[in-house]
């Protein structure tokens, strides 16, 4: 069952190289110009015709893109690929406007329009043919664009500023979970965000912290209702979303670690359909719901993937109220929220570490296949 964990999950990740264009920038800023003026008719066309096909689009522009614009057959095909994804994209969201490109947009370039050539150079095609313009590479950069683990997809040329970067895609397949000893069991909670079956807890105090005084700013705010008031509301939910990203970010990645390190399986609760088939209690439940811990799950599923790290969801019901020494089973074993006293053999111990033993010890009910593959293409590789 658990070979087929990760196999759907693509990474992908971009490396942004600045180029030194090396006096060609009239052309490739003509180059710009032209297909981003034919990816906005291309994609004025599909959609007045309703054309989300890719082949259907091709025998539809094909031929009037080159001739209009002047455009190479293989130019022509990447200003209709940029045109379709963006038709798809805005599609995607629903939304009612046709997309358009400004000239400085960038160029998308595939596997045909672009060539890697010695360790710093590109050939790019451009209207008036190929030109050699030169990558800035930084140690980190020439190491991550050699890495024969990754496979080099294609690129795209951007212009900030003045400035010509060349961003390019990489992609590496999941690879298969290695054979585990034993399980960690996590619980995600309030009091610590995450606690494992050794009874290791993932948060620190500076987290409840910054997050009570965001929570009591926030309240503040909403009393004071005001234009102003409303404003910096807003600017306050930005910020507390990066602080919230930044500390998911880190206790995913130690936990991971943590079950690397020690040849472990990760174990997790499978939480999909929990309103349905548990009662949590009232404060518990609007924070288990909220993104806060979408994301931290997110983040675990995901780092455990690359890591090659197996994890198993578990059904969730009575993990908090079983005793993991004699396995009895009473709502009150749990005391209070941070907790645990069994009413059978008298066991007292912190709520969520019994909760993460429990966890560590059930059958998995689900696979993680579900958040890999809802993981696909979205995600950038983490930074180890
Ligand atoms: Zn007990």
């Amino acid at each position: 069952m658990l070979e087929y964990v990760y196999m759907n999950t693509t990474f992908t990740r971009t490396i942004c190289i600045r180029l030194d264009v090396d006096g060609h920038e009239a052309i490739l800023a003509a180059t710009q110009r032209a297909c981003n003026a034919a990816a906005s008719w291309i994609a004025s066309v599909c959609w007045e015709e309703h054309i989300t096909n890719t082949n259907t689009a091709h025998h539809r522009v094909y031929g009037e893109t080159r001739t209009r614009f002047g455009l190479g057959a293989q130019l022509a095909v990447c200003a209709r690929a940029k045109a379709i994804e963006a038709i798809k994209a805005v599609k995607a969201k629903k939304r009612e406007t046709c997309p358009q490109f400004g000239p400085r947009g960038s160029i998308r370039y595939d596997a045909r329009t672009y060539r890697l050539m010695s360790l710093d150079r590109v050939s790019l095609n451009t209207l008036a043919g190929r030109v050699v313009c030169r990558l800035v590479l930084g140690e980190r950069q020439h190491s991550m664009l050699v890495d024969p683990a990754w496979e080099i997809g294609g690129a795209d040329l951007v212009w900030r500023r003045g400035v010509y970067f060349l961003h390019v895609t990489q992609s590496r397949e999941g690879s298969e979970p290695s054979d585990p000893e034993g399980t960690l069991g996590v619980d995600l909670g309030i009091v610590a965000l995450a606690t494992d079956s050794d009874g290791q807890t993932f948060s620190g105090a500076q987290v409840t912290q910054v997050r009570t005084r965001y929570l009591k700013r926030r309240q503040a705010l909403q009393q004071v209702g005001t234009k102003n008031a409303k404003r910096r509301l807003r600017q306050n939910a930005g910020k507390e979303a990066r602080f919230q990203r930044d500390v998911n970010h880190c206790i995913s990645k130690a936990v991971v670690r943590k079950a690397k390190d020690s040849c472990k399986a990760l174990a997790l609760e499978d939480l999909t359909g929990i309103r349905e088939r548990v009662t949590v209690r009232h404060e518990q439940r609007a924070l288990r719901h909220s993104w806060a811990f979408f994301q931290l799950r997110q983040f675990i599923t995901y780092k455990a993937a690359w890591a090659s790290v197996p994890l198993h969801l578990v059904d969730p019901r009575n993990t908090s109220r079983t005793c993991h020494a004699c396995g009895h089973c009473e709502k009150a074993n749990r005391k209070s929220q941070a907790e645990f006293v069994c009413k059978a053999c008298g066991l007292a111990m912190n709520a969520d570490h019994n909760a993460a033993i429990n966890i560590s010890r059930k059958q998995w009910a689900a696979v993680n296949q579900p958040m890999a593959s809802s993981l696909r293409g979205e995600m950038q590789a983490p930074a180890f």
